[in-house]
């Protein structure tokens, strides 16, 4: 399989061009299609499989069709700032010819910097737990009008002690949302937590 293939709005598909990318990897040839029809998704896949692209791609096309406002309409939780950097870059590359607006948030800096860049608008947030708690519990983010939830290695969450967390977070989302998430591995807590905030996923195993 092609990209061009994959129904992707022009400015993605240029954006992926120029990425270097030719064909979806294994991950990305099946969450594409069906991140993009709204489904919900499970995937059980490591760094390395272009998961990044395989969440983000689809996250900036669905957003597309919307129009720009100051709200946060998709939120990806990561355990790391290193991951969190790594997938505002991803977002920032492949949605360089989107008018959408991305900011990323973790915790250990002053808030000073992620707090006036929310204030101009987000709509799509990459956060570390703790940092998102504390600017939530501050009132200078809200999760009301978010649309898309991803979770991001939901092991290494739980491996971090983060669980409780993502739980608080989770009770924060609005019932009507598409969820994505993302574990290297699916040990039964795991299992248990995805059981109980995907509704009907598809699930993808690589
Ligand atoms: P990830 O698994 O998301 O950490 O991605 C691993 C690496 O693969 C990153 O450096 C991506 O830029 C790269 N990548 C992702 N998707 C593709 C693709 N379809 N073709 C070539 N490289 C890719």
């Amino acid at each position: 399989m092609n990209f061009t293939d994959l129904n992707l709005i022009e400015p993605i598909a240029k954006a992926i061009q120029e990425q270097g990318y030719i064909n979806p990897t294994p991950i990305q040839e099946k969450s594409i299609p069906e991140i993009t029809k709204g489904r919900d998704f499970l995937g059980c896949a490591q760094t390395g499989t272009g998961k990044t692209a395989a969440f983000a791609i689809p996250i900036l096309q669905n957003l597309s069709k919307k129009k720009p406002s100051n709200h946060i309409k998709a939120l990806i939780l990561t355990p790391t700032r290193e991951l969190a950097i790594q997938i505002e870059e991803n977002i920032k590359a492949y949605g360089k010819y989107l008018p959408l607006k991305h900011l990323v948030i973790f915790g250990g800096v002053k808030q000073g910097n992620q707090e006036n860049a929310l204030k101009k608008g987000v709509d799509i947030l990459v956060a570390t737990p703790g940092r998102l708690l504390d600017f939530i519990a501050q009132g200078i983010i809200s999760l009301k009008n978010l649309e898309i939830f991803v979770l991001d290695e939901a092991d290494r969450m739980l491996d971090m002690g983060f669980v409780h967390d993502v739980k608080r977070v989770i009770k924060l989302l609005p019932q009507k949302r598409q969820t994505l998430f993302f574990s290297a591995t699916m040990p039964a807590e795991i299992q248990k937590l995805a059981d109980s905030i995907l509704n009907n996923p598809v699930k993808v195993e690589v």
